[in-house]
């Protein structure tokens, strides 16, 4: 078996766009490698982190290739990853899925996520031997001093944080001043809540804000910005030898072509995220 050599952390920005990564000009986050314009597999957290979990990140929609050429190629970058040589596609098979593969090759693996959709009782929770929901949907920060790389094994963590997801909320911000949509709040937890005799009334059409939305976005932006500080703490806290990939599960709308979020959207907004990943110096 291909031994490996790096720690290697996948942190996951929930629902951040990629012009608005962009827009924050993070300091820290550049000492990986470049910010690179990527696209999701899929428009909601779900989907998409099973696709990250299996091994493909977004993808870079290359032209003249075959699916399968791209998909090899990904395969193949976790030796880069992991610091290995041995890795090839045959090594992913037939789980297709990274938590198993990693404990193969020696690795602990852990999950910290931020949003319930991800809860330790989904199916995403699989060959992971620690998988936390976190007490709060927004502090990235609180993730910081539960990594653990002191047994002398390699890591795996998934870290799955939500500042940049609606409503794009700092861990210090009072829940009572976040902004509030209606229909948005916690749509899982009251989906049932709007049944009416076994049906959903009509769906409503919504008119959204321009200046609210404006807002919205400016907040994703913000929390972009705070997030690079959690970032350098990151950093600072690893071994050196850690490899790092930064990224996010989907995009977001702000009222483009009357959208707004993500999830049921077909629109070049939803798929669009930031990439970066790399070893720390
Ligand atoms: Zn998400």
């Amino acid at each position: 078996m291909p031994g490996a050599r790096h720690h290697y952390i996948l942190v996951v920005l929930d629902s951040c766009r990629y012009d608005s990564l962009i827009a924050a000009r993070p300091k820290t986050l550049p000492k990986l490698g470049r910010i690179e314009r990527r696209w999701s597999y899929a428009s909601w957290t779900a989907p998409s982190h099973f696709n990250l979990l299996m091994g493909l990140m977004p993808h870079t929609s290359p032209r003249h290739v075959f699916a399968s050429d791209s998909y090899q190629r990904e395969f193949l970058k976790f030796n880069e990853r992991l610091g290995s040589d041995g890795l090839s596609f045959g090594s992913f098979l037939p789980g297709l899925y990274l938590p198993p593969l990693l404990r193969t090759l020696g690795y602990t693996t852990h999950a910290m996520v931020s949003m319930p959709v991800l809860n330790p009782a989904t199916v995403l929770n699989h060959g992971f031997d620690s998988f936390e929901l976190m007490e709060r949907h927004n502090d990235m920060r609180a993730m910081l001093p539960r990594l653990k790389f002191d047994d002398g094994r390699r890591g795996f963590y998934l870290l799955n944080t939500g500042e940049t997801h609606y409503p794009y909320a700092l861990p210090s911000e009072p829940a009572d001043q976040w902004p509030r949509i209606s229909g948005v709040h916690g749509v899982f937890k009251h989906l049932d809540e709007h049944v009416v005799g076994g049906k959903l009334p009509r769906r409503r059409r919504q008119q959204f804000q321009p200046a609210k939305l404006r807002e919205l976005r400016g907040r994703q932006i913000d929390a972009v910005r705070y997030l690079d500080t959690v970032l350098e703490e990151l950093f600072d806290l690893v071994p050196r030898d850690t490899y790092i990939t930064v990224t996010s599960d989907h995009g977001e709308l702000f009222g483009e072509d009357g959208y707004f979020g993500h999830g049921p959207i077909q629109h070049e907004k939803v798929l669009e995220v930031p990439f970066v990943e790399g070893k720390l110096r």
